[in-house]
């Protein structure tokens, strides 16, 4: 396959990366996403939308973020190889999804929407949609279980210091699903002044193109970033992989090189259903949430129960197009389980200096394993977000790290 016109030719038209992607839609929400498309279609294309962006990225997020190389903690491995990490933890808000946040309320404000709304579960994305809605001075609602609500009492605060409402819902476990479906009745309403904003490269066409193009920028910096450094592309890329939009963003600039793509996916505590969130691993074929993709499913063809440490990364579906880059053989999919995460926490934090969020982890993590093989080289992982937000849940759980030795 030639990828030096790979973006050109996925998605298709109608949002199908090979057989997955799509929209598998209630029939009064296809206008609906098709005015979403043609708008994102033609505004992509305006030097209007394209240099605002560049200008908010500039000066609102503190773009580019830095390639930085992590001498001591490859010097750890007892191997040659050397790890690098592109810093998302340095975007404004502490991670990635401000990159595609960002966009989808530039989208809704040259549409001439009023109002942004999502669900949230740790409440990673409730935030960053509310950073830009704040921004571009549009109305937002965040749904979020009442259960989560209570646990994440700081991301609450944030967003309604930022001016957002947050509702919380209290059926059913009262938790990320039932937020789902709340957030998705508000839409089924008031779709014509209001866009859903999704929080990663899922869903219905066309979400999984835009989140994609949005987050592009990481892989594009980090790329011309390490030639710019080293001279030379790395042997391996690797980020995260929760429903796909570091990674994909990340891979993306350098599908047409040689250089091998690997997205992590967490195995929590082990591979019994319930016990982790690795769709791609041990996932199959099916459609959620409007989209056909690889899931993870329970004896009654449901979305099974899934779990990793990391509340980023506990999705029991992946975007579509990771499930076709898997097809074609272009990326692979490896995992790490919660206790690699951990230590690489604790070891990125103690020999760097930088704290990483625990989704970040697995992809430290994964990496740390892969130099001790290579034995010489350079991986560059995506660092997708920093770890403020679990240093209480992490010292409750495992002290200061002291079961982990250096
Ligand atoms: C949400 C999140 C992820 C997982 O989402 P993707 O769409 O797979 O990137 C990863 N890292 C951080 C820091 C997050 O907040």
């Amino acid at each position: 396959m030639d990828y030096a016109t790979y973006l050109k030719n996925y998605p298709s038209k109608d949002g199908k990366f090979g057989k997955f992607g799509g929209a598998y839609l209630p029939p009064h929400l296809v206008p609906a996403m098709e005015e979403i498309n043609d708008a994102y279609l033609t505004i992509c294309q305006s030097s209007q939308f394209i240099n605002e962006l560049r200008r908010i990225r500039r000066e609102f997020q503190g773009r580019p973020t830095p390639v930085y190389h992590c001498e001591k903690l490859s010097r750890l491995n007892d191997s040659k190889c050397q790890i690098y990490l592109k810093r998302e933890d340095l975007n404004h808000t502490g991670a990635h999804k401000l990159n595609h946040c960002m966009g989808e309320g530039l989208l809704a404000k040259f549409m001439g929407k009023k109002r942004i709304i999502a669900e949230t579960g740790a409440g990673q994305h409730g935030v960053a949609l509310a950073t830009a809605a704040a921004f571009f001075g549009l109305d937002c609602t965040i749904y979020m279980g009442a259960v989560d609500v209570a646990k994440q009492a700081p991301n609450v605060a944030r967003m309604r210091v930022l001016g957002t409402k947050v509702v919380s819902v209290d059926r059913g476990q009262k938790t990320l699903k039932e937020a789902v479906d709340a957030a998705f009745e508000d839409y089924m309403e008031n779709y014509k002044d209001t866009i859903y904003c999704i929080g990663s490269a899922v869903g219905p066409h066309p979400f999984p193109m835009m989140v994609r193009d949005f987050q592009y920028v990481v892989g594009q910096e980090a790329r011309e970033q390490f030639l710019e450094m080293m001279g030379f592309l790395p042997d391996v890329v690797t980020a995260c992989v929760g429903g796909g939009s570091n990674s994909i963003g990340m891979f993306l600039p350098f599908i047409n090189d040689p250089v091998e793509i690997v997205g992590v996916e967490p195995l929590g505590r082990g591979k019994e259903m319930g016990e982790h969130a690795a769709s791609m691993t041990y996932g199959e074929e099916g459609v959620m949430h409007g989209f056909d993709s690889i899931m993870l499913k329970d004896a009654n063809g449901e979305p099974a129960p899934v779990y990793s440490i990391a509340s980023g990364l506990d999705y029991p579906s992946v975007g579509p197009e990771h499930a076709f880059l898997r097809e074609i053989g272009r990326v692979k999919y490896d995992v790490a389980s919660d206790r690699d995460a951990i230590d690489a926490f604790f070891k990125l934090s103690r020999y760097e200096g930088i704290i990483p969020a625990l989704e970040s982890s697995h992809a430290v993590a994964y990496a740390i394993r892969r130099a001790k093989e290579m034995g010489q080289g350079s991986i560059l992982v995506n660092l997708s977000g920093r770890g403020d937000k679990d240093i209480d849940y992490v010292i409750e759980k495992y002290g200061y790290g002291e079961e982990f030795k250096f």
